[in-house]
């Protein structure tokens, strides 16, 4: 049986647990052992894919088409291991699923309640789709104490109490302040954190404390004696420079190997810290920067484009550049500020997005870069965004738009129709909204002699989607004589995947979500490319 390592968080949200879980799996995956992460959300939505990025971050999609946490894309960028749906749960989805059950009369005339049936639930969630992992990892969202993750903290004392401490181990995460008027480091909150877990049943084996400064010896071994732990199990975790250097971190604070002889393990070989330490070191060193304005309604918010902001900063990486993102507001973009707004940039980009606030904002800056010839990445959305510029201003369509934002437009974008997904036709729909739309991994053919194919070097690729809009194919041979063309269709011919100009240095759109597959140890080819151009766009 796999062994579970449970990670909750206490004090404060926003302590990094997500990246926590991913260094350890890291670490762990590096000395030999199969590893899988999996995240369990107290939310009441089903999953988080109806939710606006503004209230959640971004919506992380899987390979077979789970919307899922934005953790899970960190597990990914760390691990290398691509999550799967069974990696994502949600109080709204395991309701939902009990609710159902009962309506079939799927409880026999018993009372349904919190314990047993949500707790059972809960528990086979965790071990649903496990085979030969030796660890899995399953960290618990929000704070402890909170009413939403009483029922996971529950199960996973049930489900600790069943298979043993042997197999099951604790972690908990928590937040050690730094008062600067008396220069003291404060034990208090991770005591009363702890208090607070223990009075609903969990001892925790590890403690991570996150602190600004280094934890002095006292304080630590306070932390030992009034929490229960020993003390080479109360780990800190010091604001690290970059974020690829929290695996080297929690490596020299001795984590995995604090995990691994809970569990009576030896490594199996030595953990490799070179690729961090490679990356951390450009991160750090690289002086030279270039401009890249990201045109979004959720600029604002730090994690509402978290993959994205990571892939871009990986092409920088393998490019030796910094990238420093220029947000720009849609929703405040006027067309006669966008000279102004993109004087110093060497790249656009425009993101994923859904519906008709700002849009007309990014078209004009769209139009903007292809004349200027300035590098140009459009995703999803974006890609959509290009092509209406492209028919409003060279194909001379004025009315040209997108059925999602104006159902009297000249439809360029619309609703798809119908998609193959493994040999069967899935109907597009509009009416019910979650998990309805064009969602994971869909091949595209690539065409000879595109810019596309020289970046990806192969003739078919396979990426993530998440739309339910497309491209109107019937417009393709008036778009490829003005110099657009489709240089990416599905399989079957009938969805424009890719599309890019002839005429200018850089101008891609692709209507899937290559941010999603981006590592920093691998930087993804089209952003790598992006970044390049941009640099040689700037004269760097
Ligand atoms: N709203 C557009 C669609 O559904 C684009 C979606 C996206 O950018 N992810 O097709």
């Amino acid at each position: 049986m796999a062994r579970y390592i449970f990670v909750t968080g206490g004090v404060v949200s926003s302590l990094g647990k997500g990246l926590s879980s991913a260094s350890l799996a890291y670490l762990l995956k590096s000395q030999g052992y199969k590893v899988r992460i999996r995240k369990m959300d107290p939310y009441l939505n089903v999953d988080p894919g109806t939710m606006s990025p503004f209230q959640h971050g971004e919506v992380f999609v899987t390979d077979d088409g789970a919307e899922t946490d934005l953790d899970l894309g960190h597990y990914e960028r760390f691990t290398n291991i691509s999550s799967k749906k069974s990696d994502n749960i949600t109080t709204g989805r395991i309701y939902s699923d009990i609710i159902k059950k009962e309506r079939r009369g799927g409880y026999l005339g018993k009372t349904v309640q919190v314990i047993p049936h949500i707790t059972d639930r809960i528990k086979e969630f965790i071990k649903k789709d496990i085979s030969n992992e030796d660890f899995v990892i399953c960290e618990i969202g929000g704070t402890v104490g909170d009413i939403e993750s009483l029922p996971f903290v529950e199960a996973i004392r049930q489900f600790s109490n069943e298979h043993g401490k042997s197999k099951t181990l604790f972690i908990h995460l928590t937040f050690v302040p730094f008062l600067k008027s008396s220069d003291e480091i404060k034990t208090k909150p991770t005591q009363h954190s702890v208090k607070e877990l223990r009075s609903i049943g969990i001892q925790p084996d590890i403690i991570i404390c996150r602190s600004q400064k280094s934890i002095p010896l006292d304080q630590r071994k306070k932390i030992s004696l009034f929490c229960n732990v020993p003390i080479q199990n109360v780990i800190e975790t010091v604001d690290v420079r970059t974020i690829y250097e929290a695996p080297i971190s929690f490596f020299n604070q001795k984590l995995d190997k604090q995990v691994l002889s809970y569990f009576k393990l030896k490594s199996k070989k030595r953990a490799n810290l070179l690729p961090w330490k490679k990356i951390t070191k450009i991160t750090l060193n690289t002086k030279k920067t270039i401009n890249i304005a990201i045109i979004g309604k959720y600029v604002n918010l730090k994690d509402a484009y978290k993959s994205l902001d990571e892939a871009l900063t990986h092409g920088g990486i393998s490019n030796k550049i910094k990238v420093n993102l220029v947000r720009i507001e849609s929703d405040k973009l006027k067309p006669n500020q966008i000279t102004e707004k993109l004087k110093n940039v060497s790249g656009l980009l425009i993101p994923g997005g859904f519906g008709k606030r700002g849009t007309e904002g990014k078209i004009s800056a769209i139009k903007y870069a292809r004349e200027r010839k300035i590098p140009f990445l459009g995703i999803c959305f974006g890609m959509q965004m290009a092509i209406i510029e492209y028919a409003r201003n060279k194909l001379k369509i004025k009315k040209a738009g997108s059925t999602e934002l104006d159902i009297n437009c000249y439809p360029v974008v619309g609703l798809i129709n119908e998609w193959n997904k493994d040999g069967k036709i899935i109907k597009g729909t509009d009416k019910d909204l979650g998990g309805t739309m064009r969602l994971g991994l869909y091949e595209a053919k690539l065409r000879n002699n595109s810019a596309i194919k020289k970046i990806y070097k192969s003739n078919s690729i396979k990426e993530r989607h998440r739309h339910r809009y497309e491209v109107n194919n019937n417009l393709k041979n008036q778009f490829e004589r003005k110099g657009l063309i489709f240089s990416g269709m599905s399989p079957d011919n009938n969805l424009p995947e890719i599309i890019e100009l002839k005429n200018h240095p850089w101008f891609i759109g692709v209507q899937f979500h290559p941010e999603f597959k981006s590592r920093p140890l691998s930087p993804h080819p089209l952003f790598s490319s992006f970044i390049k151009a941009a640099k040689s766009f700037n004269g760097k």
